[in-house]
């Protein structure tokens, strides 16, 4: 066998066993060995992964098998306690440095650097780009440079963070380390200021792509938004931790109150409330069972608890983006998770009168109209909603996901070809440039005098839609875009183009529903079969459950770190359907690494022959 592939598979075994031994997994999801093996080879990489897909593993475990300690910058200051507990908790040597440590602990941490003592650091990035711990680095043994939210160094998005753009400097002064870079998001633009901007030419790039299968996506139209919620949390949450968010600080003081006078445990969080309540709130959130916070979108970055079962819009979300980073929050750990939202008029309003109030350049304010259409598309559609969604990411391959509201109770349609025909033909006659609403009227025939400029009112499509009206004619077009029939030539001046089943639908050649305005009239279908969070159905097993739970909490509490850093909820499902009662069993729990093993196994199968004889 050649050299380097009887080393790679050499590595393979030892991650494997490292996989094993500390983090008490059986297998690597999905690219997971190949970046790791590219890493502990020398090699750079870019992965682009959805949040929940195990990221992480990437860089800590290449720490542990390379030589030296594993350097990780990260922008989320509030997450690298977590982040450090959760590894110390598996026996990995770990330690952080940021503007929370006070002198002396930072020193600490630094002595330990140069001593060799640590297999990890989390270093926020401003603190890594000051000379001194610069200095510090070149006299420290470096396995790897883990870059965590590295979409944070593009202009693109929401996150930019200036001192990312210098992380290049890490290449420059460390040329031999490897370098990987990691995010949840990243449409084209951005991955190619990652690659530009962090110089990773030469990294291997993973992406996995940005389905999240387990998070059931749901929309309902506006009628009583807090009695919609109520009966979804009852039904299906009735004890689950989740979020809740709500456009205005007002609302989400009132639907907290509810919530409690109703029974919940639920606390508000936004930017009007003292910092040290919204972080007693989310501190609570953390390390408290079944709590929901109430909250406006000032709540959730950095927030990586794994058991968050449901995330509920009671207000229409900014955009799609925005969307499926907030709902994104729930379901981390894998196991089927709720995205619940109900959208009404007003809402649509509300986000209008933000986009034409604000102080946007025209380029932008197009964008913005561009994506609050794209967003009422998928709040319309009566399609899968998951191949919307994702097809607004750049992923337009996936079948009908089976686990959206539309897919498992598809909603009563309409015939839509003769409407998306007119439509369609309104845009291609009119060459391909114009926006809605003056599509919308050639549609109806208005012989306004810019149609009659442009000499619109002699083409043959105009008037022929006036059977309906303006608002039905915009959800058309919406729907249109949703489903990829059109699209918006943002590029250009935003009007509406052809897509690549354009053709296909204006020849007769594709089916194309829109969903029906009349309610069905059949009972809602039963949602909350395979959502609920019980690991069983049976009372015993539940009992057992919630028995564990109790432990894991007191044993939490006593170390003052969040529940699941001690065990996830995934782990003492296993636990409740195994029984183990020795510890030759208990370790092949996944999630049971060595040295919980050692530091819990007994307190747990303890509990577990309790509960069983
Ligand atoms: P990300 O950073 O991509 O959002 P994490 O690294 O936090 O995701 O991982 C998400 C969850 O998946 C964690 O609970 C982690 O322990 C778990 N996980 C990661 N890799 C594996 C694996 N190979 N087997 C089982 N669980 C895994
Ligand atoms: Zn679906």
């Amino acid at each position: 066998m050649e050299g380097s592939a009887a080393a790679s598979i050499a590595s393979q075994d030892r991650a494997l066993e490292v996989l094993r031994s500390v983090f008490g997994y059986g297998a690597f999801r999905r690219e997971q060995a190949a970046i790791i093996d590219r890493v502990v080879a020398g090699g750079d990489a870019l992965v682009l992964m959805p949040t929940g897909g195990g990221k992480s593993l990437c860089y800590q475990i290449p720490a542990l098998l390379r030589d030296g300690m594993g350097v990780v910058v990260s922008p989320l200051i509030a997450l690298m306690k977590d982040q450090v507990d959760a590894l110390r908790q598996a026996g990995v040597r770990a330690a952080y440095l940021n503007s929370t440590l006070t002198p002396s602990q930072a020193d600490e941490v630094e002595r330990d650097m140069r001593q060799g003592k640590l297999d990890l650091v989390y270093v926020a990035p401003e603190r890594l780009l000051a000379p001194r711990c610069l200095e510090l680095l070149s006299r420290c043994k470096i396995a790897l440079f883990a870059i965590d939210e590295a979409h944070c160094v593009s202009q693109w998005g929401h996150d930019f963070r200036p001192e990312y753009l210098q992380l290049r400097i890490l290449h420059e002064r460390f040329p031999k380390v490897p370098r990987i870079a990691l995010t949840a998001t990243a449409d084209g633009p951005t991955r190619n200021d990652i690659i530009e901007r962090l110089v990773l030419g030469d990294a291997n790039i993973f992406a996995v792509g940005f389905d999240r299968p387990n998070i059931r996506y749901r929309v309902l139209a506006k009628r009583e938004a807090k009695s919609q919620l109520w009966a979804f949390l009852r039904s299906e949450h009735p004890s689950d931790a989740g979020i809740v968010y709500c456009l205005s600080r007002r609302k989400v003081e009132e639907v907290a109150d509810w919530l409690c006078a109703k029974g919940r445990v639920a606390l508000p969080y936004h930017a009007g409330l003292d910092a040290p309540i919204r972080e007693r709130n989310q501190d609570r959130f953390l390390k408290e069972e079944g709590i929901i916070i109430v909250a406006t979108v000032a709540f959730g970055m950095g927030i990586d608890k794994p058991n968050v079962r449901f995330v509920a819009h009671l207000d229409l979300p900014k955009n799609l983006e925005a969307y499926y980073q907030e709902t994104g929050r729930s379901g981390r750990d894998g196991l089927p998770a709720n995205a619940f939202m109900t959208y009404g008029l007003t809402d649509i309003r509300t986000l209008l009168r933000f986009i034409d109030g604000a102080d946007f350049e025209e380029r932008q304010r197009r964008i913005e109209h561009h994506k609050l259409n794209a967003l009422l598309g998928y709040c319309e559609t009566a399609t899968c909603r998951r191949q919307v969604l994702l097809a607004y990411f750049g992923e337009r391959d996936h079948q009908p996901c089976g686990n959206c509201d539309n897919c498992l109770e598809p909603p009563r349609v309409l015939d839509g070809v003769k409407a998306a025909q007119k439509a369609l033909s309104a845009v291609i006659r009119t060459g391909e440039r114009f926006g809605v609403g003056h599509l919308v009227d050639v549609l109806l025939g208005n012989s306004t005098e810019h149609i009659r400029k442009l000499g619109h009112h002699q083409l043959k499509t105009f008037g022929v839609g006036s059977d309906l009206d303006r608002k039905r004619w915009r959800s058309i077009f919406r729907q249109l875009v949703a489903q990829g029939h059109l699209e918006v030539d943002v590029e250009g001046h935003g009007g509406l183009k052809f897509g690549k089943t354009g053709w296909a639908v204006l020849r007769g050649q594709v089916p194309v529903v829109f969903r029906s305005e009349t309610k069905t009239a059949r009972r809602p279908a039963d949602f909350s079969r395979d959502t609920a969070s019980d690991p069983s159905s049976s009372a015993a097993n539940d009992k057992l459950f919630q028995a564990l739970r109790a432990l894991r909490s007191e044993l939490a509490r006593e170390q003052n770190v969040p529940p699941y850093v001690i065990f996830h909820d995934t782990t003492l499902m296993e636990m409740v359907r195994r029984k183990p009662t020795d510890l030759l069993a208990m370790s092949d729990i996944p999630g049971v690494g060595r040295r919980k093993l050692d530091r819990y196994g007994a307190a747990f199968i303890a509990a577990i022959v309790k509960s069983v004889t």
